[in-house]
């Protein structure tokens, strides 16, 4: 598989450390103003300490007794023989925990597929989700304090943050409130919010959601099948489908910039056109449609036998239903599928959406002429056993 050089870690392990947990933003440039929010991060050599950071990350592994010395003496934390140390950038916002000596990287700073995730619960339990049922019962919960630190501690200029989950909404008030945060502290970013849509059944909810959202919000809700019977064994809640259809109806009523999302799977391939039509006739007026392919993990994986369908088998369904939605006007993305596996006639609608951290190529894609355009694979779906590539020459 050929190695992404963009690749960078999400999750960074160190090898021992002391001091408190913290959310901290990343200052590599000994120049930066010194801020008790920012960490310093020494690559080479342990002699060029700043007062006042009020944490160290040391690529090396054996710190000399006298540094570590000055350390405690100082009261300073720190983590040392940070594997990846390299990857971190300027302005990115890390999660330190000096008793696991786990790093976890909530913003990077130099990508445009940054979230917010608020919860790992959901109140569905989709049958293709790539999170497994137990991910999404754990009672885990991020601290809202925690939550309001990380948005607080995000670059100005940034210009796309997801809100996801789990289900966001669950937090209910939270919910509200950290919304509301992010219109205050980054009003002229974009947003998408992935949500199952279940909430904005309840008119009072999704009145309180309007006033309170940042400016510029798209609302993402995947619909699963035309009727309640499949989109509620897709979902695994009965009555989920008659709560998202309203959910999604209130908010078009009230003129919010709603994303209907289809996740293809092997149920609900061959009712794409139905689904098409269903959107066509009572959501006409939604800012777009997308179609997705699966990510295999967690839930996924599960049940495949049951949801997996290889990109090719769903061609000639996915195409018709796009044909129908272009001709009302409504416009249309697709993600998460390799452009050789789509009709050449669908190739402008194609999103590279797989996260950075998360897209795979396999070895052939080196001599295709399309890799630059082409999403490639998730890092749990390419080795799917029917997957098969045809590189694009010249
Ligand atoms: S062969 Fe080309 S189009 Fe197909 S997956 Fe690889 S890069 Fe994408």
């Amino acid at each position: 598989m050929i190695k992404d050089s963009k690749y960078r870690p999400l999750f960074l392990k160190g090898k021992e450390g002391r001091g408190n947990y913290s959310v901290v933003v990343v200052c590599r440039n000994d120049e930066e103003t010194i801020s008790m929010n920012k960490i310093k991060i020494v690559l080479k050599g342990c002699n060029n300490f700043l007062k006042g950071y009020k944490f160290y990350l040391f690529q090396e592994e054996n710190l000399k007794e006298e540094i570590v010395n000055h350390l405690k003496l100082k009261g300073i934390s720190y983590i040392c023989g940070v594997h990846d140390l390299d990857t971190l950038r300027d302005k990115d916002v890390i999660e330190i925990n000096p008793v696991t000596c786990n790093i976890r990287v909530l913003y990077r700073s130099n990508s445009n597929d940054n979230f917010l995730m608020l919860t790992n619960k959901c109140n569905n339990n989709c049958i293709m989700c790539p999170d497994s049922l137990s991910v999404r019962t754990e009672n885990n919960n991020i601290p809202l304090h925690i939550i309001k630190r990380h948005i607080k501690l995000i670059d100005k200029s940034t210009t796309f943050l997801c809100i996801t989950g789990g289900e966001p909404t669950l937090l209910r008030d939270d919910f509200i409130e950290i919304i509301k945060y992010c219109k205050e502290k980054l009003p002229n970013t974009k947003y998408l919010l992935l949500t199952n849509g279940r909430i904005f059944y309840y008119k009072n909810f999704t009145e309180t959601f309007i006033k309170n959202r940042p400016k510029d919000m798209v609302i993402a809700i995947p619909i699963h099948a035309h009727e309640p019977k499949l989109h509620d064994y897709i979902s695994s809640i009965e009555g989920s489908f008659v709560q998202t259809f309203y959910g999604v109806k209130n908010l078009l009523d009230k003129g919010e910039k709603i994303e209907i999302r289809i996740v293809v799977n092997k149920l609900n391939y061959n009712m794409l056109k139905n689904i098409a039509f269903m959107i066509n006739k009572y959501f006409a007026k939604v800012f777009r449609v997308s179609f997705m392919a699966m990510e295999m993990l967690g839930n996924a994986v599960v049940n495949n036998k049951e949801i997996w369908i290889s990109f090719k088998d769903v061609q000639t369904e996915l195409k018709q239903a796009v044909l129908l939605l272009l001709k009302s006007g409504i416009e249309v993305k697709i993600y998460n599928f390799p452009l050789c596996s789509l009709d050449k006639s669908l190739w402008s609608l194609n999103v590279r959406s797989i996260s950075d951290y998360k897209v795979r190529y396999k070895d052939k894609c080196k001599d295709c002429s399309v890799i630059e355009k082409c999403g490639g694979f998730f890092n749990s779906t390419i080795n799917m056993e029917d997957i098969k590539v045809h590189p694009v020459k010249g």
